[in-house]
């Protein structure tokens, strides 16, 4: 507003403050249980009004004064949700001055001589009301003591008295208090909500606005009906005729949500120059790096949501558009560019120029995009190099296993079925896993070097730190495990590598393969100090699947973890 405006001009917030229940918006649950105790007769003598910061709390406090002590406009009426805003009662309430309404602000009176004070006019009659009512704001403020002089009160009430305590923090304030209370919680009023009350307000004050310009006042105001108001307020006096996105964006200084979907859909799909003239622009008008990181994030996780089949009632129609869009990226990818925006987030605050920062945000997040996904890549790998010949042992969980370590089929009378399948270490490492003898397992795997395998005799010589009487652990779970006796003897001689080594050979072997791999090579290029960390195959995974499969899952150990993860 300029200079000239009218004196008479009413800030947004003020002018549109509830008068009643009803144009309290989005906090139907809490109207609707007010209005449930109210007509049962069931009105406590204390509430405790809960919500996050600018939610409404001491407005709805002063609207339940006002419905408990108006009398209506002929001076009969009863406690009420519907206060009609004329009678003697409703008009002071309102303007503050009402003798049996005392408001106390407890971050300022904390101690217990005001908790006293509270007490001794407790006893009292209101002086012209029905009810005396104490409003107490930000009661977690109040002290210990004060608490305990108020809990007296509070467990025996007159009649005539009601407390209405208002907190942000309910957590702070002592159960012995709360559980004399009926306790409300007031909610954020959710985007699409706001912004139809906005647009309902600018109608009726002959504002022109974009809605998309009312959505983003929304989601700045965080659910909070009378920041919304005030932000509308600023925006309304900026605004030469028609309040748009980019005059809020500017006024809000972060960027609207369009440019946001622009940055974002032209990184997605890998056209880094068109998100960077876009972000040019966001900053140029005055968007904080931070914000539009932070709105960037918001918009990954909403369409995150909606590729998972998700659904957000919230959003507006062309947020709905947008998120749909984006959402076509897959999870993969969605999840891939929330990895690099988190850490850019983060990064953002520690660098000397944020919009430099940012924009390198950007271009990562586009090259980033280009990248197959780890599905993606398996898919266009030809040929699993981990594919060996089918594995002669039905158990074995070796890609190439030796055929050093299989013997001849054993020739007894009555061959035990479990000592049938005992012809390689790899066995009876199996066997250990599935009797449970994890540790027995691994032990044998890091330990044991076969140094021959007959029915009921074993030969092994050991590597590494091997735990003492290994070999007689190993003799007692083989007797257990088959039903037959075992003999574990200790060998001289160096015998096989261990299943251990051998793996870790193969690994490498693999490593190389993959590594060679043109899909590969090309990651490990773009990304200085990649390195293949891990590979998974289905067959090392899932003992016995006998099927294979190419999808073999690589994970590449970038400096960005879990880029490709
Ligand atoms: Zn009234």
């Amino acid at each position: 507003m300029t200079d000239t405006a009218q004196p008479a001009y009413r800030v947004l917030a003020r002018k549109y403050r509830p008068n009643t229940f009803s144009e309290l918006i989005g906090q139907e649950v809490l109207v609707r249980t007010l209005g449930n105790a109210l007509s049962l007769g069931r009105l406590a003598h204390a509430f405790v009004l809960t919500g996050v910061r600018g939610i409404g709390k001491t407005s709805t406090a002063r609207l339940l004064a006002k419905g408990l002590n108006c009398i209506g406009a002929d001076g009969t009426g009863n406690a009420t949700l519907e206060p009609c805003g004329m009678c003697e009662p409703c008009r002071s309430i309102a303007a503050g001055h009402h003798v049996d309404v005392l408001e106390i602000d407890a971050a300022s009176h904390t101690g217990v001589d005001d908790a006293r004070e509270i007490i001794e006019g407790v006893g009292y009659r209101p002086v012209s009301a029905r009810y005396k009512i104490y409003i107490i704001d930000e009661v977690h403020m109040m002290s210990k003591s004060a608490f305990n002089a108020m809990l007296k009160t509070l467990e025996e009430p007159p009649d005539s008295v009601k407390f209405i305590f208002a907190t942000t923090e309910i957590r702070k304030v002592p159960v012995t208090i709360l559980s004399r209370c009926q306790r409300y919680d007031l909610r954020r009023v959710p985007v699409d909500m706001l912004t139809a009350h906005l647009s309902m307000i600018c109608e009726r004050e002959i504002i022109s606005a974009d809605t998309d310009a009312l959505a983003t006042i929304a989601r700045a105001a965080e659910g909070s009906v009378r920041d919304a108001l005030s932000l509308l307020d600023q925006a309304a006096a900026m605004a030469a005729d028609k309040l748009t996105n980019n005059l809020v964006a500017d006024m809000l200084g972060r960027p609207g949500r369009s440019e946001s979907y622009s940055i974002l859909s032209s990184a997605l799909n890998g056209d880094c120059g068109a998100a960077l003239a876009t972000f040019e622009t966001a900053y140029s008008r005055g968007s904080e790096p931070e914000a539009l990181v932070t709105d960037l994030l918001d918009l990954i996780h909403l369409s995150s949501v909606q590729a998972a089949g998700g659904n957000d009632e919230t959003l507006i129609e062309s947020e709905r558009v947008m998120v749909a869009s984006l959402a076509e990226a897959g999870i993969a990818r969605l999840g891939r560019a929330w990895q690099l925006l988190l850490k850019g987030h983060t990064e953002l605050g520690q660098a000397p120029n944020p919009a430099a920062a940012c924009e390198m945000l950007i271009i990562r997040l586009a090259h980033a995009a280009q990248m197959p996904t780890p599905a993606e890549l398996m898919q266009k790998i030809p040929q699993t190099p981990t594919k060996s010949p089918a594995p002669s042992a039905p158990n074995s969980n070796m890609p190439a296993p030796s055929t050093q370590d299989v013997l001849e089929q054993p020739d007894l009378e009555q061959p035990n079925p479990a000592m049938m399948q005992l012809t390689s270490l790899t066995s009876i490492v199996d066997l250990a896993e599935t009797n449970g003898e994890m540790l027995l397992a691994a032990r044998i795997r890091n330990h044991v070097r076969l140094v021959s395998l007959k029915p009921g005799n074993l030969q092994i010589a050991l590597a590494g730190a091997a735990p003492d009487q290994l070999e007689g652990d190993i003799a007692r779970a083989l007797s257990q495990w088959t039903g037959q006796r075992w003999l574990v003897s200790l060998s001289e001689f160096g015998g096989e590598e261990t299943l251990a080594e051998h793996q870790r050979e193969n690994d490498e072997k693999l490593r190389d393969t993959i590594a060679r791999e043109p899909l590969v090579a090309q990651i490990l290029d773009i990304f200085p100090g990649a390195s293949i960390d891990e590979i998974k195959t289905p067959e090392t995974a899932i003992i016995g699947n006998a099927t294979g499969s190419d999808d073999a899952l690589l994970r590449a150990n970038t400096d960005d973890e879990e880029m490709l993860g």
